[in-house]
């Protein structure tokens, strides 16, 4: 099977090596889709000491499974899935275990089934627990904003205000289903959110931009006693954060990262299934399909973001 291997920075070449076998409890899949994660592009474009090349990278996988390893009850071959791998989704086909795979809803399309994003939105989703009354800012409208939106909304608070640096960013934000979108560097934050909250400041502030300043931003926006979501991907060097203000304001602070296999999974089946219902769409997310042979265009796309961009796909 051909396979995307990075042996050095900013170089991927096709290999070709034997397919795998799937050990009692996992699943071969031949792969249709798999996304470039955010967190990918820093390991393509940075040399880094840990690094130890060739590396394998693609955890957002779609396919069909072609077999079952002899304890599979679940899945047959034939299935259509998403799965969250380990790595080395950039392949004709990948083992992942079973528990970690999910059946695609009849009316779902390989290469619409975001899976293992769509499980990191549902759960932080889950992780921030919104209630009726809550005035929710997310700071940050990539892809992953983008599904998050859609998972607040379907929880039912009392507005979803957006923010981005990026015009054409914000007006996705309203697309998706953001009850109003301001920009950094034009609105005037503080007073702009106070307006549209009938002078309150919001309850939860989602930081999903990753950087230093959007963490920033997030901790002077949110209401004393608010809570403190961090669901973007914090890669680089450390961040700081004014604990002073945190700790005078009393904050509750999440880290909405998952790391129980099995609670990502499940996240991943409840965002399948909100995708069957139409209460969440990528059908626009993605918006750049490469093959395997052109996954060095592929992240390099990524990594420049050209207007336009959301979401990168390889598709096999
Ligand atoms: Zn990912």
């Amino acid at each position: 099977m051909k396979i995307a291997q990075l042996t050095e920075q900013r170089s991927f070449i096709i290999e070709d090596l034997p397919t795998p076998t799937p050990g009692p409890r996992q699943i071969l899949i031949r792969v249709n889709m798999c996304g470039i994660c955010t967190g990918e592009l820093h390991v393509w474009d940075e040399a880094q000491l840990s690094h130890v090349y060739p590396l394998s990278l693609g955890h957002e996988v779609a396919g069909v499974v072609e077999a079952v390893g002899s304890a599979v009850t679940e899945f047959a071959a034939g299935d259509r899935v998403a799965a969250i791998n380990q790595r080395a989704g950039f392949a004709e086909h990948c083992v992942v275990d079973a528990d970690h795979a999910a059946v695609l809803p009849d009316n779902l399309e390989t290469g619409a089934a975001l899976g293992e994003p769509i499980a990191c939105a549902v759960n932080a989703a889950r992780r921030i627990r919104p209630g009726f009354q809550d005035t929710i800012v997310i700071v940050g409208c990539g892809c992953m904003g983008l599904l998050l939106i859609q998972c607040l909304k379907a929880q039912g608070p009392k507005k979803v205000i957006a923010v981005d640096l990026r015009e054409e960013a914000a007006a996705q934000a309203l697309k998706y289903g953001a009850d109003a979108a301001l920009l950094v560097g034009h609105d005037h934050l503080q007073t702009k959110i106070l307006e549209l909250n009938g002078g309150q400041e919001p309850d939860i502030l989602v930081e999903a931009t990753g950087f230093q300043a959007g963490l920033t931003l997030c901790g002077e926006l949110v209401k004393v006693r608010g809570k403190l979501v961090i669901y973007g991907y914090h890669q680089g060097p450390p961040r700081l954060v004014n604990m002073q203000l945190w700790n005078w304001k009393g904050l509750d602070v999440i880290n909405a990262h998952e790391r129980d296999p099995l609670v990502y999974a499940a996240g991943m089946k409840i965002g399948l299934d909100l995708l069957a219902s139409g209460k969440l769409r990528t059908d626009e997310l993605i918006t750049h399909r490469f093959s395997l042979d052109q996954i060095n265009d592929a992240f390099r796309l990524s990594c420049q973001k050209p207007a336009g961009y959301i979401k990168s796909v390889i598709i096999m």
